[in-house]
């Protein structure tokens, strides 16, 4: 009828994704080789992760620790019995010819989040792997180098169902899980440094049908802003060909993000043959109920739980409440400051303010005012003590060098005069050198007030409580 309209309104976006993350061990899932960033080519290989003939993998406890975080962070039953199975494809970054992943009993299934739009998405599957090596192509001139540093650094693979409907949805799921996860311990989740790495399963039917439609997989989405482009784009590729009648095929795909564009990858195996098996090496995987049980007890809260005690409990506003279970260290503090005995919202405030400006300028490091130093600031402020101007400069002292907040501010002269008689006085100097303002505030002109009490400010070298000066000067223009 109408015709008019784009093409993708008349279809529905259909995503699954897969997504893996680095589990944050020392050492590989199967030899004891380290997992850190940035050593020489090779310098973190041995037998077992080069894949000699006849060397054997030792699985790694601390991974199966990690991978079963993981999968209670996401609300995923942790299966008693899982098996290792291999994987079984030729590519140059591969040295055994085989990659050891989990197929028919993985760690753990059935996970399901209901995100902020309301979205109710079904997490299908976690399993533990071990990640392959890297071609390098810039090292040898015109050849290509393998560095097996990576070969064998444990993997959790996370499998949604296809249930995701927008590419809003999908950044949502993947900040969900993100956050999950690193609250959880279980990997740092940093695009960059590639231990969170996206694929995106994509497809489009008509609204209304019933059946999905074959899909396309953008693999390596490094970026949640360039996930959302890709699947985007890919979603409007399949509606003009479903609309022109032409059949699509299931490939994998590559986002090119010079070009802005999504093209077919150049294929690796497409014959999707893995000829998976268990692997005879390695014993099943059992977890026994009270192991599971411990590490459940284990987990920390998590960021939805905490946001929503946060809004409801403590009175923090939602996009504060949003902004602190951004990070867990953030989260800590802010929750020993209230404990120390401040008040959610103010606490909410210097924690986003004075206290993550800091952080941001020193990553990673602690923050050196104890809890209960920022808790008495915040009381001192409060009570009037100290201006909220003067308490930054306290908190900015207390940062650098340490001490208590209300001799930081006796010390630097920062404690407010709110003592009638010594305002009095400034008052009424401003007054006798400011005769007409006062003339004219009389005759009602109120925004005089603000003149006069910046003066009585100057005046007294800042540290008049200026409420108490506003409040007297208007009393004594006859203003009430
Ligand atoms: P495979 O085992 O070949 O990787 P799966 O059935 O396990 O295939 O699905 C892989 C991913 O693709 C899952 O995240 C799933 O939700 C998603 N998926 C499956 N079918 C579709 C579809 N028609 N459209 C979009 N995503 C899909
Ligand atoms: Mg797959
Ligand atoms: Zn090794």
């Amino acid at each position: 009828m109408t015709g008019t309209g784009a093409v993708t309104e008349r279809y529905e976006l259909v995503i699954g994704l897969e997504v893996h993350v680095q589990l944050s061990t020392r050492t590989k899932l199967f030899c004891r080789c380290s997992t850190a960033f940035g050593a020489a080519p090779n310098a973190h290989t041995c037998p077992v992760c080069l894949g000699m003939p006849g060397a054997l993998p030792v699985p790694n406890p601390e991974a199966v620790l990690l991978a079963t975080r993981a999968a209670l962070a996401l609300g995923c039953e942790v299966q008693e019995r899982s098996v290792f199975a291999r994987k079984n494809y030729f590519y140059p970054d591969l040295p055994k010819g085989y990659q050891i992943s989990q197929f028919e009993l993985p760690l753990a299934l059935r996970g399901r989040v209901t995100l902020a739009s309301g979205a109710s998405v079904g997490i299908t599957r976690i399993h533990m792997e071990e990640d392959a090596g890297k071609s390098v192509h810039d090292k040898v001139p015109g050849k290509t180098a393998i560095d097996l540093n990576r070969a064998g650094v444990p993997l959790a693979e996370i499998v949604s169902e296809p249930d995701l409907r927008s590419g809003a949805d999908a950044v949502a799921y993947l900040k969900w899980l993100r956050e999950s996860l690193v609250f959880a311990g279980v990997s740092e989740c940093s695009m960059e440094e590639g231990s969170l790495r996206v694929d995106a399963n994509v497809s489009a039917r008509l609204r209304g049908e019933t059946a999905f439609r074959t899909r396309t997989e953008i693999k390596n989405l490094n970026s949640f802003a360039f996930a959302e482009r890709a699947i985007a784009l890919e979603f409007k590729r399949h509606c003009a060909m479903h609309d022109r009648g032409e059949p699509v095929v299931q490939q994998t795909m590559l986002y090119d993000q010079a070009n802005d564009e999504v093209r077919p990858a150049r294929s690796k195996e497409e014959s999707h043959d893995y000829r998976y098996f268990p692997d005879p090496d390695l014993p099943p995987i059992d977890l026994t109920a009270a192991f599971i049980a411990a590490v459940r007890a284990s987990m920390p809260e998590s960021p939805t739980a905490r946001r929503m005690r946060y809004t409801n409990t403590l009175g923090v506003p939602a996009p504060d409440a949003d902004a602190l279970t951004t990070d867990r260290a953030l989260a800590e503090y802010f929750e020993a400051v209230v404990r120390a005995g401040a008040d959610g919202r103010t606490a909410a405030n210097w924690t986003l303010g004075e206290v993550q400006a800091r952080r941001n300028e020193h990553p990673g490091a602690a923050v050196p005012v104890p809890a209960a130093n920022l808790a008495a600031l915040i009381a001192l402020v409060a009570a009037g003590t100290v201006s909220n101007t003067a308490g930054k400069q306290v908190f900015a002292t207390m940062w650098r060098e340490g001490g208590v907040p209300k001799a930081i501010a006796e010390r630097d002269g920062l404690i407010q005069v709110g003592d009638a008689d010594a305002l009095a006085r400034w008052v009424d100097e401003v007054f006798a050198a400011h005769p007409d303002e006062l003339a004219r505030l009389k005759a009602g002109e109120r925004k005089l007030v603000g003149v006069l009490v910046g003066q009585v400010m100057k005046r007294s070298g800042g540290k008049a409580d200026p409420k108490k000066v506003n409040q007297m000067i208007s009393e004594r223009a006859g203003l009430g």
